[in-house]
C-alpha cells in the first residue's frame, strides 16, 4: 500500500511539473497572439535603418593616403589598398581600393580606426547580386553615395506598421468594404492623411 501511495504521488508531481511547462509555453505563444503583425510590404515600403547601422561602406578616394591601418585593424585583412612608391617626390601614389562585401563581415574596424575618415559606414543594406564578384566594390563603387530610405520617392518609410485600424490585429479582420481593402500601402498612407470626412465617405461608397 505504501508503495502504491509512493507511485501515485510521484505520478501527480510529474503531471503538476509538466503542466507547469505547458503553461509557460502557451502564455508566450499567446502573448504574441494579441501582437500587431510586423510585416513590412518590402519593396514598396522599408524600415528606417538605426542611426548607427552599419551597412555599406562608402570611401572617398581624395583622402587616403593609404596607409593600409585599414587592412590592419580588420579581422581578416580585407581591403586591398593598391599602391606605387613615386621615386621623385618619395611618395605613395594610391592606384585603387576595393573591399569585398561578400567577405567583410561590417564589424566596422576600418571605419573605426581611419585616420583620414575616409571610410563610412552608410544604411545601405541591399547588396544581393547574381554573381558573388559583383560584390567586391572598387574605388568607384564605394565611392558612390548611398541609396536613402526616406528621400527614395518610391519608397514609403516606415518607423513601425501604421496602415491597419486602430485594434486591429490581423490584416484579414478587415471589412471588404473598409476604403483600405485592395489598397497599396502609399494609398492607404495617402487616405489615412487627415481629410475631410466627406472625402472619407466617398472613398468608401467607390469600394462599395
Ligand atoms: S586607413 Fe583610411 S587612409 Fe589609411 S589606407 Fe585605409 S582608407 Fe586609406
Ligand atoms: S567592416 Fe570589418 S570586416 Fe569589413 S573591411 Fe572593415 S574591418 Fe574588415
Amino acid at each position: 500500500m505504501k508503495d502504491f501511495l509512493q507511485k501515485v504521488n510521484s505520478y501527480i508531481k510529474e503531471a503538476l511539473s509538466a503542466a507547469k511547462y505547458l503553461y509557460n509555453g502557451f502564455s508566450v505563444t499567446f502573448d504574441h497572439l494579441r501582437r500587431r503583425p510586423v510585416t513590412v510590404q518590402y519593396p514598396y515600403e522599408k524600415l528606417i535603418p538605426s542611426e548607427r547601422y552599419r551597412g555599406r561602406i562608402h570611401y572617398e578616394f581624395d583622402k587616403c593616403i593609404a596607409c593600409e591601418v585599414c587592412v590592419r585593424v580588420c579581422p581578416i585583412n580585407l581591403p586591398v589598398v593598391d599602391w606605387v612608391m613615386n621615386k621623385e617626390t618619395k611618395k605613395k601614389e594610391l592606384r585603387n581600393y576595393s573591399i569585398d562585401f561578400g567577405v567583410c563581415i561590417f564589424c566596422g574596424n576600418c571605419v573605426e580606426f581611419c585616420p583620414t575618415n575616409c571610410l563610412s559606414m552608410t544604411e545601405e543594406y541591399e547588396l544581393a547580386a547574381f554573381d558573388r564578384h559583383n560584390l567586391n566594390f572598387d574605388n568607384i563603387a564605394l565611392g558612390r553615395l548611398p541609396t536613402n530610405v526616406t528621400t527614395d520617392p518610391s519608397v514609403k518609410p516606415l518607423k513601425e506598421l501604421a496602415y491597419l485600424p486602430k485594434g486591429v490585429m490581423d490584416p484579414h479582420e478587415i471589412s471588404p468594404s473598409d476604403p483600405r481593402v485592395g489598397k497599396l500601402p502609399e494609398e492607404v498612407y495617402d487616405w489615412m492623411k487627415p481629410v475631410s470626412n466627406e472625402t472619407k465617405a466617398k472613398a468608401v461608397k467607390t469600394n462599395n
